[in-house]
């Protein structure tokens, strides 16, 4: 029962041979990251692990896509709710490449407009966001140009 060491975490997701794994998700981000990824509409298996144990998040989540390499600006959208997230690719059960995740100059659909007001919330307008602070994050609305904080951050 002591024993919660990071051996007992590993085990508690299953290897993949080739695909990614998306590490140093913060518990509470995961459904989100599944949604913007579309994890939810692939047919991929993916396994994930959730409230892991973690020095920096304190709870963590680690998602494994079994055959699915990411684009750059796919795997970036992520960035704004899970900033500290680590992909590593497998291939042949070996991590080949390491990257983290940055967030893009632009975002575009993914969050909602926290003003109540914008024409985004009440007609079919995708959302357009660009980044004016990063660390927390801060967006300014290309229609009415409000600032979604972090603190306000929804995703769509
Ligand atoms: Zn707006």
């Amino acid at each position: 029962m002591e024993e919660n060491g990071s051996k007992k975490t590993k085990l508690q997701v299953s290897a993949i041979r080739n695909g990614t794994v998306i590490d140093h998700i913060p518990a509470r981000s995961l459904f989100d990251v599944i949604t913007i990824l579309g994890l939810d509409r692939i047919e991929n298996q993916i396994t994930f692990g959730t409230n892991l144990d973690s020095e920096k998040l304190g709870k963590k989540a680690i998602i494994k896509v079994s055959g699915k390499f990411f684009e750059n600006d796919e795997i970036n959208k992520i960035a704004l709710i899970a900033p500290h997230a680590k992909l590593n690719i497998i291939e042949e059960y070996a991590v080949t490449e390491k990257r983290v995740v940055e967030i893009p100059a632009e975002i575009t659909g993914i969050v909602k407009c926290f003003n109540p007001k914008c024409i985004t919330n009440h007609e079919l307008v995708t959302t357009r966001f660009s980044v004016v602070s990063k660390a927390p994050v801060a967006l300014r609305c290309h229609y009415c140009e409000k600032i979604t904080d972090h603190k306000h951050l929804q995703i769509l």
